[in-house]
This record gives structure tokens, C-alpha cells and sequence, in this order.
């Protein structure tokens, strides 16, 4: 595979770019971290709630894809490692616990690295407790109905981590800009998510929305390396060539998007994604965090279980 990234020398350390005020920037220590704290995984940028109140817009475009927090490829897929196994041990917790479950979304433009992500951080995890849902075209069926529908029939349940691989967020996207639906109806939605967002958050479910955030000489870079990769070329939609040409409106979507339904309870992550190994670190290290600033507990055994006696 040809190979695209020299390590450049960072001109600081950990961050993801400084979009004037809007947003809140990560760094500092390492330990406690929570997803949306101060304390977050530094190189990450948490989109600061209530912009759509009033502030101003939230500026993708001040954040550096090429962002790699100072950390070089060797030690970032060392610290991946770690990473995954504090999640399998949490995710473990988690669904022994059964009252709680974690719904994490990813969104990205065509080759922003979803599924890649989602291998990568996922690798080890229980399957039984973990519930991967791609999101494509709409069914018929699923388009009869109100936009949520088909989303909402897929969170998960108690005890499981849920993953959509695309999300209701398209509703708002891709539907805004092909003009799938009349502009009001998509207007409408941003507060219809929040509010969807925030009955799932109060009914026990925890979310993480992961926006994966790649330059666009990077997506060309990766859609040429489909085209000249034959074991790559089920990848290649043909489509993603003609959805490029909308690059600016497909920024201005996320923008929005990011902006309008960053909320309390359920903020935005933008993820630097231009390096897949400083992407998937800090993607694994905030689904880790959050874990365990859930603290799933296991639960109590039911009388004395280390007294019995197996009978032969
Ligand atoms: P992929 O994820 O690359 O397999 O492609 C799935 C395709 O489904 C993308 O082109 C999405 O834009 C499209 N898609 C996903 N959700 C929707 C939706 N709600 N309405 C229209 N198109 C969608
Ligand atoms: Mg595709």
C-alpha cells in the first residue's frame, strides 16, 4: 500500500486545532479521565454545548485532521492495546450489571475511517454484548416511517454497547445536502434529535458521537488508493466521486450538525482522523474513559455462593 504520512514535527502538543472560543480544548492530565470533561483524551475537541443558543457556529474547519497529538505510530498502537483491554474488562462489568447501556455513534464523510475504527477498537470485545448496526439507504419499510424509527429500534439494550456505524445524524446530512427532504422538515430535526438523545441519556443509556475528521486531500489520497487496490475495490462506491463534489456543503452539514445537537448530555467529539493510529487511540481511550466514569459494578451474588458445595 503506498504510504502517505511522514511524522511531521508538531508545533504543539495534543491539540486538534484552536477554533477561536468554540470549543472546549482537551489536555492536561492523564488520570481521572471523563469523555467530556477537562480531563478528556488529550487531541480530542468536545464541541462546547449550547453554541446553537446564541453562540457562534462550531468551526470544523479549524480543526487539524492531521492533528497526532505528539505521539509517534509505535507508541500509539502500543497504548491502543492498553486501551482495548481496559474496555473488555469494563464491557464485561457492564453487562453483568445489565442496568446500563453505552450507544456510541460514529459519523464521518465517504472514507473518514468508521468501519476501520470500529475494527480496530473493538477487537477483543465480547460479541455477545456489543451490537454493530450499519446504517444505508433507507428500506422502504424504514422510509415509511418518521426518521427516528429505525434508529430507535436499534439502542441498546441493558448491558450492551451499542455501535451505529452512521446514525440518525444522516437524517440531518446526507438528507440536507441531496435535498432528500423540504429544508423545514430537516430544520426541524436537530431539536428532534436532541430531544430523542435526551430520553435515551435519562432512561440509562450513556452516548459517545464520535465525528471522524479528515482533509480533503486525504479522502482523495484514500479513494485513489481504492481505485489502484484490487482487494480494495469492493470498497469503492463510485458514488463517493460524485458525493465529493459536495465536499463544502458536507462541511457545512457537520458544522451544523455539531454545532446544534452538541448538548450536555450528549456532546460531540471531533476526532483528528487523518492518522488512522492517533484516531483510533483517541477513540478507544474516550470509549475506555467513559466506561469507567460509568463504574458498572458487578452485581451481588445471590446468597452464599462461595459456601456450596457442587454435589457429585
Ligand atoms: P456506506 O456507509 O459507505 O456503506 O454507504 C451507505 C450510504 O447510505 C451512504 O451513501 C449514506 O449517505 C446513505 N445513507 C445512510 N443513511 C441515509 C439516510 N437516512 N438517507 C439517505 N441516505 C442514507
Ligand atoms: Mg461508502
Amino acid at each position: 500500500m503506498p504510504h502517505k504520512h511522514i511524522k511531521r514535527a508538531s508545533s504543539k502538543s495534543g491539540a486538534g486545532g484552536e477554533p477561536g472560543g468554540t470549543v472546549a480544548e482537551e489536555g492536561g492530565s492523564r488520570k481521572p479521565r471523563t469523555a467530556s470533561g477537562p480531563d478528556a483524551a488529550p487531541g480530542l475537541v468536545t464541541v462546547a454545548p449550547g453554541q446553537a443558543s446564541g453562540g457562534s457556529a462550531f468551526d470544523l474547519s479549524a480543526v487539524d485532521a492531521d492533528a497526532d497529538g505528539g505521539l509517534d505510530k509505535a507508541a500509539a498502537k502500543e497504548a491502543l492495546i492498553v486501551e482495548r483491554a481496559r474496555i473488555v474488562s469494563l464491557q464485561e462489568r457492564l453487562y453483568a450489571e445489565r442496568a446500563r447501556s453505552l450507544l456510541v455513534v460514529f459519523q464521518a464523510i465517504d472514507t473518514g475511517g468508521k468501519d476501520g475504527t470500529i475494527r480496530a477498537v473493538f477487537e477483543g470485545v465480547n460479541p455477545q454484548g456489543c451490537r454493530v448496526w450499519p446504517f444505508k439507504v433507507p428500506s422502504a419499510e424504514e422510509a415509511a416511517h418518521d426518521f427516528l424509527w429505525r434508529y430507535h429500534a436499534r439502542t441498546p439494550g441493558r448491558g450492551i454497547i451499542g455501535v451505529f456505524n452512521r446514525s440518525h445524524y444522516e437524517d440531518v446530512l446526507v438528507v440536507r445536502v441531496k435535498g432528500l427532504v423540504p429544508e423545514p422538515v430537516w430544520r426541524a430535526r436537530y431539536g428532534q434529535i436532541n430531544d430523542f438523545e435526551r430520553m435515551l441519556v435519562a432512561e440509562g443509556t450513556t452516548i459517545l458521537k464520535f465525528f471522524l475528521h479528515i482533509s480533503k486531500d486525504e479522502q482523495k489520497e484514500r479513494l485513489e488508493a481504492r481505485i489502484a487496490t484490487p482487494e480494495k475495490h469492493w470498497k469503492f462506491d463510485p458514488a463517493d466521486l460524485v458525493e465529493r463534489k459536495s465536499w463544502d456543503a458536507y462541511q457545512a452539514a457537520f458544522s451544523d450538525a455539531l454545532t446544534r445537537c452538541s448538548t450536555p448530555h450528549a456532546p460531540w467529539h471531533v476526532v483528528p482522523a487523518n492518522r488512522k493510529w492517533f484516531r483510533n487511540l483517541l477513540v478507544a481511550r474516550t470509549i475506555a474513559d467513559t466506561l469507567e466514569a460509568m463504574d458498572p459494578r458487578f452485581p451481588q451474588a445471590n446468597g452464599d455462593i462461595a459456601g456450596m458445595r457442587v454435589p457429585d
